[in-house]
């Protein structure tokens, strides 16, 4: 038996909680106010703690965690635990599946994530049911006898929307656990444990954090006694997140809205001019978030070719930072044959629109029929 503590609850009494996600996201996860306290959290560098207290080793907790997971806890609305990446908050997350069961989960999730499962599945420690969860009925023969479901919405990178709430009820009825990975939409934008999901999952290296200069990841649990295990599942393997990027990532955070407000109208924008641009295909914009796809038209040198002209546009993987990136998502062998060879996911960022606009059509005026 691995000695853990329980996961932070957020502060009681504390009226931020029923404020608004601008609000929370600027005011939670302080210090107590004091005389002399400090305003922000301070980082807490330390392996060992004074015998007699709650926590005793770092590995079991500290400070500087506890101020980031008490904000997201407040945004997501429940009992979060910070881990040393978004894969860790997934693996810890899929630790709670009891041996040889079952989990649900769509192609369009993170490859990270679906990689995770084919390997646990293939030593044996669950088995893997792939389903289409924008489909509400393939969900719910799918579910059937499910320990845990595993959805993402928006899709990547297709971006399909899966109904959360329907599919929580479904979950629900067939006694499995609902886990939302909420990496793309945000709790500006979307809060899975308000519409009946029992975790939610972050990759905070990306929107939460926001800076593209760290890797964090965060599980939020709906009921404190499944906040408890993730806790004891991060202290019992080590995955613990390192505390300057926790820090960093609260900073980060406290921006976390008027970055996704000004990607978001950045995508819509963007979306409406690609639409109508001649070397374009599809786009695929779900209408929400800073995500967008496009399908461009010609070969795949040609695509390759884009992504490597564009001046502002930084070509790279990864997504959520303040500055825009893209890349053709079948560049990565791993990624499904579902996906277009031209599709080239772009991670809006919050520059000027005309500017990435500009940059955008000169990349693509060598495709032009
Ligand atoms: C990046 C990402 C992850 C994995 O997070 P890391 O911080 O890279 O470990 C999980 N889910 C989604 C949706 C992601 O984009």
């Amino acid at each position: 038996m691995t000695p853990h503590l329980p996961a932070t609850p957020p502060a009681p009494g504390s009226q931020i909680h029923t404020m608004a996600p601008a609000t929370v996201a600027v005011s939670a996860g302080r210090p107590p106010r004091q005389p002399d306290g400090p305003m922000n959290p301070p980082i807490v560098m330390a392996s060992t703690y004074h015998a007699g207290g709650d926590v005793g080793y770092g590995r079991y907790g500290n400070p500087t965690w506890e101020m980031l997971e008490s904000a997201v806890g407040a945004l997501e609305g429940g009992v979060a635990t910070s881990y040393a990446s978004g894969m860790a908050a997934v693996a810890a997350t899929i630790e709670l599946v009891p041996v040889g069961g079952v989990v649900v989960a769509a192609p369009g999730a993170y490859y990270g994530s679906l990689a995770l499962l084919r390997r646990l599945e293939e030593r044996g420690r669950l088995r893997v049911r792939m389903a289409d969860l924008t489909d509400l009925d393939s969900a719910t023969e799918a579910l059937q006898g499910a320990d845990l479901c595993w959805a993402e919405s928006p899709t990547n990178p297709l971006l399909h929307l899966v109904d959360l709430e329907d599919l929580a009820g479904r979950s629900r009825a067939a006694g499995a656990l609902l886990a939302v990975d909420n990496t793309f939409a945000t709790p500006i934008l979307q809060r899975p444990l308000e519409v009946g999901a029992d975790i939610v999952v972050h990759s905070a290296t990306k929107y939460l954090s926001g800076h593209s200069d760290l890797l964090l990841g965060l599980a939020v649990a709906r009921d404190p006694g499944i906040a408890d295990r993730l806790v004891e599942v991060r202290s019992g393997t080590g995955s613990v997140p390192g505390t300057f990027e926790a820090w960093l990532a609260l900073r980060g955070l406290r921006t976390l809205h008027l970055r996704v407000e000004r990607a978001q109208a950045n995508a819509v924008e963007l979306a409406v001019r690609l639409a109508s641009h001649p070397a374009v295909a599809r786009v695929h914009f779900p209408g929400i978030g800073g995500m967008l796809s496009v399908e461009l038209h010609g070969t795949v040198a040609t695509t390759e070719a884009v992504t490597a002209a564009t001046r502002l546009w930084v070509h790279a993987t990864s997504l959520g930072g303040v500055e825009s990136s893209l890349e053709r998502r079948r560049r990565w062998p791993g990624e499904s044959t579902d996906v277009p060879e031209t599709l080239v996911r772009l991670s809006v960022g919050i520059e000027d629109v005309d500017d990435l606009w500009g940059d955008l059509c000169e990349a693509l005026a060598p495709v032009l029929p």
